[in-house]
Formats: C-alpha cells, sequence, structure tokens
C-alpha cells in the first residue's frame, strides 16, 4: 500500500504537524517530515481530528432502503468525517438476531466508506414483551456489544432489568431511548409554551426523565451500565449529573440538533423540525450544552433518521420523526460548542470519537493521532463557511433542518485506515 503524507495540519487543532501515513497505520508525527514516495494532502492549518465515531446511526437497511441503505448511510458517514458508525436495529425485519445483525455487518465491510458496527434489539421486533437473542448476536460474526430498542422505549422495568443483567456477563451496554409511552401518547412536539399556542400535543419533559430516573437506579441495582440515548431537557441533564456523582455506571449522549434548534422553530409547521425526541427550550439547550462541556454529557450522536420525501412532505401530525445528521454534524458542534468557547477541538475529539468508541468497545476507533495508530482521521476546514445544500448531500434521504443555513467548517479529508475515502469535499 501506498504513503500519505499529510502536511502542516493542526493536530487536534493545536500545534502544526505533518503527519505520515504508511498503509493502514501512522508511521511518523513531527515537522518537516520527508514526502519521499508518499502522496501530500496539503493541509495548509486545517484542522485534523480522528476519525469520528457514532453511536446513533438509522442506515435503514435492510427493509426501507428507499431512506437509506448501508452503502449510502456510510458514504454520508464518511462525508461528514465519521470512519465508524454503530448501526440502530429498528430495520424490516428487526435486527433481532444474529442473522440480521450479520447481514448488516457484511454490508458494511462491503461498502467499504467506513466501518459498520449493528447494535441489536433488546425485545423481539422491538414489542417490549420478550428478550430478543443477545447472547447470540454477541457471540456472532458482528459481535454486538451494544443493545437497544431505539425508536422505542424499554418501557417495562422487569425486561429492562433483565436486559441489563444479560449483558453485564459479557461488558454490554444497554441504550435506552426514554420516552414513557403513556405519557407520550398522541404527542406532537415539545409540552409548553409553543404546543398550548398551537394547540398541537405536548410531550413532556417528564415522559424523558422519568425514564431516566428508573434507569439509572436499575443500573445501579444490578451494577451494570446503561447508556441514554439523546438527551433533550435539562431535567435529565440534572439526573444523569447526580447518577454519576453517585457512582453510578450511567453513560449519555446528545445530538446536534438538540444543541441548537428550539421548540420556536415548530411554529413555521414545516415538518422537518418533528423529531424524536423533540426539540426542547433554549433554557434546555444551554443546559445541554453546558453538560457536554463539563462531561455530564458524554458525547455527541447524531440519531441520523433518514426519511424518503414523501414521508415528511405532508401536514405536520402526519410526517415521520427524524431528521438526517451525519453529514452536518461536526458543523453543528463547532458552531454551537466550539466557537462559543465550550470546548477545543481536542475536547470534540474527546467527545465525537475516542468517548464513543469506549462506550460500544468498538477497537481500532477514537485512538490518538499518534505513531503505531490506525490511520482513521478527519482534516476539517475549520474558516469554511457556506449554507447548507441537501442537493449536494451523499445521504439518500434530505430532511435536514439546516437547509440554507449558513453552518461553519467542511470536511476536506476521511481516511478509514490509510485510504483516503473523502478527497477536497469529495467522495473518494
Ligand atoms: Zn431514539
Amino acid at each position: 500500500m501506498s504513503k500519505t503524507l499529510i502536511r502542516g495540519a493542526k493536530v487536534l487543532g493545536g500545534e502544526v504537524q505533518d503527519v505520515l501515513i504508511d498503509g493502514e497505520t501512522i508511521v511518523q508525527v513531527g515537522s518537516g517530515l520527508s514526502d519521499e514516495g508518499a502522496e501530500v494532502v496539503e493541509a495548509d492549518g486545517k484542522v485534523l481530528l480522528p476519525g469520528l465515531v457514532d453511536l446513533h446511526t438509522h442506515l435503514r437497511e435492510p427493509g426501507r432502503e428507499d431512506s437509506e441503505t448501508v452503502l449510502t448511510g456510510t458514504r454520508a458517514a464518511a462525508s461528514g468525517g465519521y470512519t465508524a458508525v454503530f448501526a440502530m436495529a429498528n430495520t424490516f425485519p428487526v435486527a433481532d438476531t444474529a442473522g440480521v445483525v450479520e447481514q448488516v455487518y457484511r454490508l458494511g465491510k462491503e461498502s467499504g466508506y467506513c466501518d459498520v458496527q449493528p447494535i441489536g434489539a433488546v425485545t423481539v421486533g422491538l414489542e417490549g414483551k420478550k428478550l430478543a437473542e443477545l447472547g447470540a448476536m454477541h457471540d456472532s460474526a458482528a459481535g454486538v456489544k451494544v443493545f437497544s430498542d431505539d425508536g422505542k422505549c424499554v418501557d417495562d422495568a422487569v425486561i429492562m432489568r433483565r436486559a441489563l443483567e444479560y449483558v453485564k456477563a459479557f461488558g454490554g451496554v444497554v441504550a435506552q431511548h426514554a420516552q414513557e409511552p403513556r405519557l407520550t401518547e398522541g404527542a406532537q412536539m415539545n409540552e409548553g409554551v409553543v404546543s398550548a399556542e398551537l394547540g398541537l400535543g405536548g410531550w413532556p419533559a417528564v415522559a424523558e426523565e422519568s425514564i431516566i430516573a428508573r434507569d439509572v437506579l436499575l443500573a445501579e441495582h444490578v451494577g451494570s451500565r446503561v447508556h441514554i440515548c439523546h438527551l433533550s431537557t435539562a431535567g435529565s441533564v440534572e439526573i444523569v449529573r447526580w447518577a454519576k456523582s453517585r457512582g453510578i455506571d450511567v453513560t449519555a449522549e446528545v445530538t446536534p440538533h438538540h444543541l441548537l434548534l428550539t421548540d420556536e422553530l415548530v411554529r413555521s409547521y414545516n415538518p422537518v423540525y418533528k423529531v424524536n425526541p423533540p426539540l426542547r427550550t433554549e433554557k434546555d439547550v444551554l443546559a445541554l450544552r453546558e453538560a457536554l462541556a463539563d462531561g455530564t454529557i458524554d458525547i455527541v450522536a447524531t440519531d441520523h433518521a433518514p426519511h424518503p420525501h414523501e414521508d415528511k412532505d405532508c401536514e405536520w401530525a402526519a410526517a415521520a420523526m427524524g431528521m438526517v445528521g451525519l453529514e452536518t454534524a461536526l458543523s453543528v458542534v463547532q458552531q454551537t460548542m466550539v466557537e462559543t468557547g465550550l470546548l477545543d477541538w481536542a475536547g470534540v475529539a474527546e467527545r465525537m470519537s475516542a468517548k464513543p468508541a469506549a462506550i460500544g468497545r468498538l477497537e481500532g476507533h477514537g485512538r490518538p493521532i499518534a505513531v503505531g495508530e490506525p490511520a482513521n482521521l478527519t482534516l476539517l476546514d475549520a474558516a469554511y463557511r457556506g449554507q447548507v445544500d441537501p442537493a449536494g448531500f451523499a445521504s439518500r434521504s434530505r430532511n435536514t433542518p439546516y437547509e440554507g443555513r449558513e453552518l461553519p467548517g467542511r470536511v476536506t479529508h476521511t481516511f478509514l485506515r490509510g485510504r483516503a475515502t473523502v478527497v477536497d469535499g469529495k467522495l473518494a
């Protein structure tokens, strides 16, 4: 395999360095490195980050290839600077058996754009009634370590307890979509001033917070590990902060859209803003940013949720919930966390690469930019400013809330084990 020299990059936004890749591995980091026999990428002071890792992606295959496939989703991921994604289990059929997770794993291998680690369902058919074959999925070629019924909440406390007990044996984790179903029946948006004015069914914060409170206590009782998907309220932050201070083994994620957007946008009735959990208030957004900065929230996860045009281009009440996010995540984090002074680039690398890989026990990703490490890298032009144009997305879907919005930063290169998957902002 060939050599690549990345010349003059700000490693983690700090010192300007050259990075030499030979084959799949970083072999030298320093200044004034020789470019002999190497293809040169002139970084010109761009920010070099470890390849991003997304713990929460919906790739939709098998079953909803009209919205995304493993191939198009991994192309979107590479475009956004990702070198690994965890694929959620709410496909058709549901990824609740060794057969389905192995299929997704194999499709990921074939795509070549980023590594795909399947997530297994907690319950059969995501129905919340009976535990899926967690052990068989773990023992399969896919080596599943993260289990989630995401899209639905594991609302039965006994089932949740059993799942936590089961995954403990092999160091797995249950990722909970915290949504008390009865409290959110008919819910269309955040419950608050705006929902009252618009007359739309409200989604109270307590529907999320009550499940998180229950699950951190269950994790403590069982001595197991729990991960909370897409925190969206200030109260959820308080509960996770309390749980961590008590020594409970809990981790949490926040999506880019919950760091930037509020329920005021729902006044437009544009279904592109319809998402689960819903956009909340300014107070929640600020609490989530602060929690991501201080480590209460461990990671950023996209909850990339592609939907075909017809499922979003309809009236608010009928529209599907979810937004695409892989291709804009780093830009939103730059705007909300870096340009506000809440995080530096090393902090971003921790929360978008190292920690998601650690939570999912994914080897070979989230590693430091250092000699001997796999060359999974992302080069970001942080000075770039431009409007989001969904026509240029690699994803099969276009349901972005950022169309026409100016966001900073642009991924110019992504390397997966030394091979460029994105060159000069275009898929290789
Ligand atoms: Zn979810």
